[in-house]
């Protein structure tokens, strides 16, 4: 038996399998074979990943906004360039299908395109002589050594959302990526080295709790970034703001899609179909709930249920294939218990996606998709976060009914209305209680230049990711007010200086 290869992490610009004797298997989703081992950093890899983000950080934070932009630019070429095979790294480790890891690699490229804008971001206020010869303008200031911890769900994406703010603003980045799909957090670092960006400034730290957890507890890690699930990101965010770092911490989701009387069915039952099922539901804005609204709900699960049942379940690979395999087998196994928990507690199973068997791929994670109906407020499937490809029916009487059930959840990630009334859907709009809003859209995710970011338990900090809000989060705004020797006219002053 051959020995798989190992997935180092990347520090200083050198590639380090550390000290650390712990490993981790990777899998290829699709055939449930071990594809590579992980190595999982201990103390000393943090420390050491640590040291030369803050050794490098000096003369980056130095680095005049153009030429770090100009590095940006070459780096989104290089994306560009290998946009196919960072597809295939993710369909390879996490199993989603090879076109939607092409779209993932597209969203990423577009915050970095954001990001290439930066010295015209970075511009700030100058108020010209507010007195006595005085001007007052502000600084957007770098923090310093800053690091991002990734969810398993968009290995490439996700980093996006982070690095190339964090870096065109002037910091240095330690990526934690999921050890569940490791590989693209390298070929990252290899593209962001093969476009000048000096050693030190963007490192990957491989690994679990421990590596995340060494963060969170070393002094010179000034902001952390986290994307992931709710208890964890609480968890961060409270650990993190408690030693005076600046966290935003982007948690679960469970997102619902009204579908009003009067929506076209057709168009909302394509919707659905992509929204819950696309990526194996394995998404942080998927839907999960489908809430019809009076006499939409008899037709909806009438279209539905042919629909799901002729998904066409395979290798990602497989330019046919619409989904692909869970992530794991533990995954699997975790959203079939929400599968029985759902059955357990009395809502209709009207499409079972378990026991399925792709041909030739015997040994991979997949499930096909599932179609609760008649479940209810207060079921374990409506409340938590199931992540897979199962799709809950609610009915509700009316739009009132489907604002409270949403306003009434605890997490408040994404949400979709489909409706042809335009003063529905302005209600809808303004009433709501979660940050990402889509009217007759099922997903939708932000541009790169306005900011993602859930309400209530879906996000912990004060701050969005990416577009202005993550250029608020990488930055220190500071306030200097200057005045030349020429223009001071008087002596001590003992009171509060105000405006001559
Ligand atoms: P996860 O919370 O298990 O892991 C996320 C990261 O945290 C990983 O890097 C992991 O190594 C680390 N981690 C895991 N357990 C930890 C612990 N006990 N202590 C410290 N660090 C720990 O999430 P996941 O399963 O990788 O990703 C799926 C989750 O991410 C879902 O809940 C999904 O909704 C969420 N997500 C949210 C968004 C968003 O923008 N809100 C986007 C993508 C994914």
């Amino acid at each position: 038996m051959t020995t798989p290869a190992l997935i180092p992490h990347y520090v200083a610009g050198r590639l380090l399998s550390g000290s650390s004797e712990r490993r981790l298997d990777v899998f290829n989703p699709a055939t449930g074979q071990v594809c590579a081992q992980v190595a999982l950093a201990g103390a000393a890899e943090v420390l050491a990943a640590v040291a030369a983000a803050k050794a490098a950080a000096p003369a980056w934070a130095e680095t005049a906004p153009l030429k770090r932009a100009r590095i940006l630019f070459k780096f989104r070429e290089l994306l560009e360039q290998h946009s196919r095979d960072i597809a295939s790294l993710i369909t390879r480790e996490h199993g989603k299908v090879w076109s939607d890891a092409m779209g993932e690699v597209t969203r990423g490229i577009e915050i970095v395109e954001f990001a290439c804008g930066m010295p015209q971001l970075l511009k700030t206020q100058f108020s010209d002589n507010i007195g006595g010869g005085i001007d007052n303008y502000n600084l957007r200031q770098p923090l310093g050594v800053t690091a991002g911890i990734t969810p398993f769900n968009f290995p490439f994406m996700v980093a996006m959302w982070m690095a190339p703010l964090a870096i065109a603003t002037g910091n240095t980045f330690i990526l934690k990526p999921s050890e569940r799909d490791p590989s693209c957090a390298l070929l990252i670092a290899d593209l962001f080295r093969q476009a000048g960006l000096p050693d030190g400034v963007f490192n990957v730290l491989q690994g679990d709790k421990e590596a995340v957890d060494g963060l969170l507890q070393h002094p010179d890690v000034a902001a952390l970034s986290f994307v992931g699930s709710t208890p964890i990101a609480e968890y961060i965010y409270r650990e993190g703001s408690r030693r005076g770092k600046r966290v935003q911490a982007l948690g679960g989701a469970k997102n619902h899609m009204v579908v009003m009387p009067d929506a076209n069915l057709e168009q909302a039952v394509d919707a659905l179909m992509g929204a819950a099922y696309g990526s194996a539901g394995e998404r942080c804005m998927a839907i999960s709930v489908a809430v019809a609204v009076g006499a939409s709900a008899d037709r909806l699960v009438a279209a539905l249920v042919p629909r799901v049942r002729a998904l066409r379940i395979a290798n990602g690979m497989d330019p046919a294939a619409e989904m692909g395999p869970l992530v794991s087998a533990a995954h699997k196994a975790r959203v079939e218990a929400y599968i029985a928990a759902g059955v357990a507690e009395g809502a209709r199973l009207l499409v079972d996606g378990r026991g399925l068997q792709v041909a030739g791929h015997e040994g991979g994670f997949f499930l096909g998709g599932c179609l609760f109906d008649h479940v209810e407020e207060g079921m374990k499937i409506q409340r938590e976060e199931i992540f897979g490809p199962v799709l809950c029916i609610v009915r509700v009487p009316d739009f009132a009914a489907a604002v409270d059930l949403i306003n009434r959840h605890e997490f408040g990630n994404g949400v979709a209305l489909f409706t042809s009334d335009g003063h529905t859907a302005r209600e809808f709009t303004r009433r709501i209680e979660v940050g990402m809003v889509g009217i007759n859209v099922p997903i939708p995710v932000p541009m790169a230049w306005h900011s993602f970011g859930g309400w209530k338990r879906s996000l912990f900090g004060d701050v969005h990711a990416y577009g202005e809000e993550g250029l608020r989060f990488y930055t220190r705004y500071k306030s200097v007010m200057q005045r030349w020797p020429e223009s001071i006219d008087e002596g001590a002053e003992f009171t509060m200086p105000v405006a001559k």
